[in-house]
């Protein structure tokens, strides 16, 4: 089978001799050639649906030198929990997730009597947790990768929801009777 030209990932060369990777997305309301870095290490150029792809290559091009520095900056960025990790850590810490939340649930259950059907440890970039009407709970495998204080943060908080669907005050309440310093536990959990 003959290579396909657009099946090539496109590649910018920098300064220090490296090639680098980056995604174009082609966009019918774009106008102009617009690079940009994402914080998990993504450079993206989003491009108008008509342009030649010589331009688009040239251009990428002739931004190396602040392609490379961004790139550095980048990489020295502390990375959240939450933008770490990859399927690999997933499914070798999944079951062991699993056994912290089932725990961790069971304990903090004995305050609150809630029951609830089935408890799944997923692997998502964006939330900690979540909790469906139908009364099955997520969790994020990077709960064990928490210091404890914060992991029980998120089980308590979906242990509520299944009492509470809301963040009303009876909700914050509810949290209240077994994690007293919830406030000071979840501005933590922004930082982490
Ligand atoms: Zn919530």
């Amino acid at each position: 089978m003959p290579l396909r030209k657009d099946r090539r990932i496109p590649t910018v060369y920098l300064p220090d001799g490296n090639s680098f990777a980056y995604a174009v997305r082609r966009r019918h309301g774009a106008r102009a050639l617009r690079l940009q870095f994402f914080a998990d290490g993504r450079l993206v150029l989003s491009a108008p649906k008509t342009a030649r792809e010589s331009v688009l290559i040239a251009f990428v091009q002739s931004r190396a030198e602040w392609i490379y520095h961004t790139k550095q900056k980048v990489d020295a960025m502390p990375k959240s929990i939450l933008a770490s990790g990859t399927r690999t850590d997933f499914l070798a810490v999944r079951e062991e997730a699993s056994v912290l939340a089932a725990a961790r649930l069971e304990h903090f259950n004995r305050s609150y009597g809630f029951s609830w059907n089935r408890v799944t440890i997923r692997d998502q970039k964006s939330r900690w947790g979540s909790c469906s009407k139908k009364g099955n709970v997520n969790f994020n495998y990077r709960i064990a990768f928490l210091p404890p204080e914060l992991a029980d943060y998120i089980i308590v908080h979906e242990l509520c929801h299944l009492e509470e669907f809301n963040h009303s005050p009876k909700f914050w309440s509810l949290m209240g009777k077994t994690i007293p310093d919830y406030r000071e536990r979840r501005k933590k959990l922004k930082l982490v």
